[in-house]
């Protein structure tokens, strides 16, 4: 299992939970599942509904989601996970977390926020089949496209092994 995204989300998300320190920011990841990679081609931003406990909760609102979720789907691609911030908490996921995450399959990650900069970012699969048996696996994230521009020939041939898959 791998959340793979580009260096351009990886860091787009990781400045999300900055911005928003020292609450909680959350959003979605659209791209595509493909095997044991979840392809992540976009970070979409979303307002954390959590004005009660922004500090230590997140929430997205269903209309937001079942908009992001439509617009996505048009444009061909899923949701394939979800990102939040620990604002001066370790990026695991807390109990909280498990019980609130209900999309088999996604990935969630979560970024730590120390004192308003970005630390470690993890992401955790949820595995299972239903409610009752699903599980957090930790999964690696690849971030692409972070090859020096003059390594070029190396970086074609990164591309056309990844567009052979
Ligand atoms: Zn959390």
């Amino acid at each position: 299992m791998v959340l793979r995204m580009s260096q351009q989300i990886y860091d787009a998300l990781r400045e999300h939970g900055e911005e928003t320190y020292p609450l909680e920011c959350c959003g979605v990841l659209l791209g595509r599942f493909a095997g044991a990679v979840n392809d992540a081609e976009e970070a979409v931003r979303a307002d954390n509904t959590r004005t009660d406990s922004a500090h230590n909760r997140y929430g997205i609102a269903p209309q937001e989601l079942v908009r992001i979720q439509r617009a996505s789907r048009e444009r061909g691609l899923e949701i394939v996970g979800f990102y939040h911030s620990h604002p001066d908490h370790p990026a695991r996921w807390s109990p909280t977390d498990f019980a609130e995450a209900h999309w088999i399959g996604c990935s969630y990650a979560i970024t730590a926020v120390e004192k308003g900069a970005a630390r470690q970012t993890n992401s955790f699969r949820l595995a299972g089949t239903t409610e009752d048996d699903k599980a957090f696996e930790d999964e690696p994230i690849e971030v692409t496209g972070q090859l020096d521009p003059g390594l070029e020939p190396w970086g074609d041939a990164r591309r056309t092994r990844e567009a052979a898959c």
